[in-house]
């Protein structure tokens, strides 16, 4: 990977000057060094999880490829948690949806495994709700039949422990005998498990019988470290961070006014945080990841497409009294109104990460706004954006973080006695279309003029939405079909697995979190996925 920030670039790059206002660089001036093959490029703009997944994806199969991202490090937009392999947090979803998310985690498990904190999920449906825990049990049947499915398909699919663990149900009797039972500081079984949450879960509030379902921790530190560790793999993994992307111009087509025409390079201008000329590049194919400035993209691209945007926000905070590691619980919750769901997500250390999806605390008033006739991008009020940009301001935060302690403790009481920690993962998430409640989604492909856009509503879907493009690139005829580089993708056999372990990832992820301005502990796991199930992921021989 030749990683351009504003101190490295000039080391790396030999631009051509074009014209007065920009450089382009061309074919045959990278790296001082001629390419004589015709490589093709891509550029990715964006550099969350979409725009560094595709990135690595490409790279993959040779492909030159530009990742642009605006902030410090890769992967640093709005945050994950949870790996919805089943989709469970989401009542409202049809069934399908739950299985194709299933297998994205799976997929994205399997390229990603040190990001992944191993323990269940606990899901509660509260007593002042409407709906029953029995309604979720079909859904749950087809989960484990779709995860036996890709097990028979392929072997190493097996990420999420035996199928028929997949969930368990656990009756208001069995919670009371655990809850007697002492708390393991380190639990290895789902009844260990259970122990915190039979004793810290206000068992009045809720129904029976509790679901428990092997839906996994995700980390964004550690997924931002394996990104940037996988793509150091490759020569022709151009990453640019600190550099905004302030243009694209179709280089064959520059005066067309509408996106109906052919275009087969696009120029993209960016400008790398102090330095006071823009720089230019040509592609033979683009990318738009930009999360949720996707639409000033489009807008610059010429599509025209309708889109919502949301600005959500979740919570750190600490809790000295766990007494050991615990689950993730979920109470449910009817979104938007003051009951919403409840979600606390246990990290290392006693710190937690908390949602509560009312306006009250994750979401917000006016944080839902959609795209107009006049502009693909949906605007957000100021106040948000300045969140995003510049960070929280104090006292809000505060208030919203000690409200969603109280929150919480509403359910598990003796939260109370968690403080804040003064900071927050969130960010403004895209939703294609006009439907608020999708959560699988992935790319939308303009063929004749050599653009992609991937939206991902769920971060898991980026595997997904890269394939996409890959197959696209392969009916442009920009690369070849079936080779082993792109079967291996499908083996999972990433080559930055061959010599990155866990503690590879340790290091990167410590030091974003700190540069971040989050607790160090956080960029662990409690419990990271088997070394006997690792060397299943890594490529054949290591
Ligand atoms: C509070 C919250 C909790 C969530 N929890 C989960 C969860 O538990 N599990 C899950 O799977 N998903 C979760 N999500 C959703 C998840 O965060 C998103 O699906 C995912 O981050 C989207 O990734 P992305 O790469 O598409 O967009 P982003 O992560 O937004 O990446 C886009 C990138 O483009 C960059 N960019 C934009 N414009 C430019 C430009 N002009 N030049 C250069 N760079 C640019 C931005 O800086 C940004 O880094 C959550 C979202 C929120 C808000």
């Amino acid at each position: 990977m030749t990683t351009m920030t504003q101190s490295s670039n000039k080391n790396h790059a030999h631009f051509v000057k074009q014209d007065d206002s920009s450089k382009v660089l061309s074919y045959g001036d990278h790296q001082n060094s001629p390419i004589k093959r015709p490589t093709k490029r891509v550029g990715i703009l964006g550099g969350g999880t979409a725009g560094s997944t595709i990135a690595i994806r490409l790279a993959a199969l040779g492909l030159e490829t530009y990742l642009f991202e605006k902030k410090k490090s890769l992967i640093d937009g709005p945050p994950m948690c949870h790996l919805h392999a089943g989709g469970n947090l989401y009542r409202e979803i049809p069934d399908e949806d739950c299985v194709a998310l299933l297998k994205q985690c799976i997929d994205i498990l399997r390229l990603y495994p040190h990001t992944i904190d191993v323990r269940p999920t606990v899901f509660a449906v509260p007593t002042r709700d409407e709906g029953l825990p029995e309604d979720l049990l079909p859904r749950l049947d087809i989960l484990t039949e779709a995860y036996q499915e890709l097990i028979e398909q392929d072997a190493n699919n097996k990420v999420l422990g035996e199928p028929e663990d997949y969930y368990q149900l656990y009756s208001h009797e069995q919670l009371l005998e655990l809850s007697e039972r002492e708390q393991v500081e380190v639990p290895s079984t789902v009844d260990e498990w259970v122990i915190p949450v039979a004793k810290y879960l206000d068992l009045n509030k809720v129904k029976f019988p509790l679901i428990v379902v092997q839906e996994y921790g995700w980390n964004i530190f550690r997924l931002a470290a394996s990104a940037q560790l996988a793509l150091e793999e490759y020569d022709h993994a151009h990453v640019f961070t600190d550099t905004t992307v302030q243009k694209v111009v179709p280089v064959d087509c520059e005066n067309c006014t509408n996106a109906d025409h052919h275009v087969t390079k696009w120029r993209i201008d960016y400008q790398q945080a102090n330095d006071s000329q823009a720089e230019s590049i040509e592609v033979d194919y683009l990318v738009n990841a930009c999360g949720f400035r996707t639409g000033v993209i489009d807008d610059m691209v010429g599509v025209e497409v309708t889109r919502m945007v949301e600005f959500k926000s979740s919570y750190v905070t600490h809790w000295g009294d766990a007494g050991g590691q615990i689950p993730e619980i979920i109470v449910y919750g009817q979104r938007g109104t003051p009951e919403g769901m409840a979600q606390l997500t246990p990290y290392p250390g006693g710190y937690f990460q908390i949602h509560g999806m009312s306006k009250a605390i994750t979401l917000f008033d006016d944080g839902l706004v959609a795209s107009g006739t006049d502009s693909a991008q949906p605007k957000l009020p100021q106040q948000y954006v300045h969140y995003i940009e510049d960070g929280w301001d104090k006292a809000p935060l505060q208030a919203r973080s000690q409200q969603a302690i109280e929150y919480v403790a509403e359910f598990v009481p003796t939260f109370n006695s968690a403080r804040t920690v003064g900071n927050a993962l969130y960010g403004g998430q895209q939703i294609p279309g006009e439907d608020d409640t999708l959560r699988v989604a992935d790319v939308s492909l303009y063929s004749n003029i050599r653009y992609a856009r991937a939206e991902n509503v769920k971060a898991s879907s980026t595997l997904i939405a890269a394939d996409q493009i890959v197959t696209e690139l392969t009916t442009l005829g920009l690369i070849q079909n079936d080779t082993p580089m792109n079967r291996s993708r499908y083996a999972h056999e990433w080559s930055y697995l061959t010599h990155n372990d866990g503690l590879a990832v340790d290091k990167v992820a410590r030091v974003l979190a700190e540069q971040r301005g989050f607790p160090i502990a956080m960029a662990d796991v409690n419990h990271s996925i088997r070394e006997a199930a690792l060397d299943d992921l890594s490529p054949a021989g290591v």
